[in-house]
């Protein structure tokens, strides 16, 4: 996953460190914002000091300069511009404090789909920085977004699981159902020691999110991890895919 957004990174800032006076400043903001995605990824100091350096020079002057000539504009930039400062802060090693700057972090855990998509740089460079500005503050997504490089080609999975030193997925005939979620057909089982698996019909990302609680595993069809005993009801958020729904778990 992150050889991909390697490569495309290396050519958004490519892209912004072309850029000619006269031209809009779009690759430049685009560029500072994946800065954001890539520090999210540990990725940041695998890029040339000297690009870095250009990158943050550029931007301090694009951003300078920055001011929308319509409403529509400025309305967009309002958007942009604190995402593309954050970048730059990243890039200077002065990023503020979260919060500080109007930088528009996303603000639920976001589902695998949204966390893979986010290492493509997708749904575009300034929304994949949101969600990079949550996982930089929520130790839960940091955690499961290094898990989910195995969910994210259901069909390259098999080959990927026989070749990775995988533990196997745990069989639910080994613990007991502790709920179904109709929603989004999918099963709870809980195992010894606070083990709890989630299995879906279909073979998507599945993610469960729990206050406390971590992952283990997460395949196409399927998640497991460690959930807290000393509550009989569990508060979890289910993603199945790009569905997402609350879910209470009766565990006891
Ligand atoms: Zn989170």
């Amino acid at each position: 996953m992150t050889e991909q957004f390697e490569d495309f990174f290396h050519k958004a800032i490519s892209q912004a460190l072309n850029w000619k006076e006269g031209q809009p400043p779009s690759a430049i903001y685009e560029a500072l914002a994946l800065v954001c995605v890539s520090e999210a990824l540990a990725k940041l100091s695998e890029v040339r000091k000297a690009d870095r350096d250009a990158l943050a020079r550029l931007g301090r002057r694009a951003l300078l300069q920055a001011g929308g000539r319509t409403d529509e504009e400025a309305e967009a930039l309002a958007l942009v511009l604190p995402l593309a400062r954050r970048g730059l802060a990243f890039l200077a090693g002065t990023a503020p404090a979260n919060g500080r700057d109007g930088a528009a972090i996303y603000l639920t855990h976001p589902g695998p789909s949204e966390l893979v998509a986010m290492t493509r740089g997708k749904p575009d460079a300034f929304g994949a920085a949101s969600v990079a500005l949550h996982v930089l503050q929520c130790a839960s997504c940091a955690a499961d977004l290094s898990l989910l490089e195995r969910v994210r080609e259901p069909a390259g999975i098999s080959l990927r699981a026989a070749a990775a030193d995988l533990s196997p997925m745990l069989s639910p005939t080994e613990g007991h159902s502790v709920g179904t979620c109709e929603a989004l057909s999918a099963e709870a089982v809980l195992f010894d020691g606070g083990v709890l698996a989630v299995y879906a019909n279909e073979p998507l990302a599945v993610r469960l999110v729990v206050e406390g609680g971590t992952t283990d595993d997460m395949r196409p069809g399927y998640w497991s991890g460690r959930v807290p005993q000393d509550t009989a009801t569990l508060d979890a958020t289910l993603y199945v895919g790009d569905k997402t729904t609350t879910w209470k778990i009766r565990l006891h």
